[in-house]
């Protein structure tokens, strides 16, 4: 498997401070901020800070330390919003990947939704 990154794709600009963002949590290997253009009430795009093209990519290269990271990362963004299922109404996760996932931004990211019932999980068409 080999990706290229494309080093001027739009959340590499943001890592590198070139625009502004509203983070919601960093870590050592983790950036989460506001999408720009929300699906709902909730919104918040989780990256990592190494250059992933996509989910598999991240699977496969980055390290166990980037990937513990990412994952608890994600999972205490959606208890700081008080969406876990735990003590709030729940959330989506969506990771999508290449031209059929309709990845606009080639920088791997998840999307967390939440804040108003999703409805079914894929559309028809
Ligand atoms: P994708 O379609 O690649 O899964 O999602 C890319 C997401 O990035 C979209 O939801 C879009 O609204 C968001 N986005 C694109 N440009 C910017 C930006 O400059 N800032 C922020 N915060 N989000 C962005």
């Amino acid at each position: 498997m080999s990706y290229v990154y494309d080093t001027d794709n739009i959340f590499a600009r943001i890592l590198r401070g070139e625009i502004p963002n509203t983070t919601v949590l960093e870590t050592d290997h983790t950036l989460a901020f506001r999408d720009i253009s929300p699906q709902a009430p909730d919104h918040v795009l989780v990256i990592p800070k190494g250059a992933y093209v996509c989910f598999d990519h991240f699977a496969s290269d980055a390290t166990d330390a980037e990937i513990v990271d990412f994952t608890r990362t994600a999972g205490e963004i959606c208890r700081l919003l008080g969406v876990a299922p735990s003590d709030g109404d729940g959330y989506r996760l969506i990771a999508n990947s290449g031209r059929n996932g309709v990845q606009d931004v080639p920088h791997y990211h998840l999307h967390i939704l939440a804040g108003r019932p999703l409805g079914r999980m894929v559309q028809p068409g």
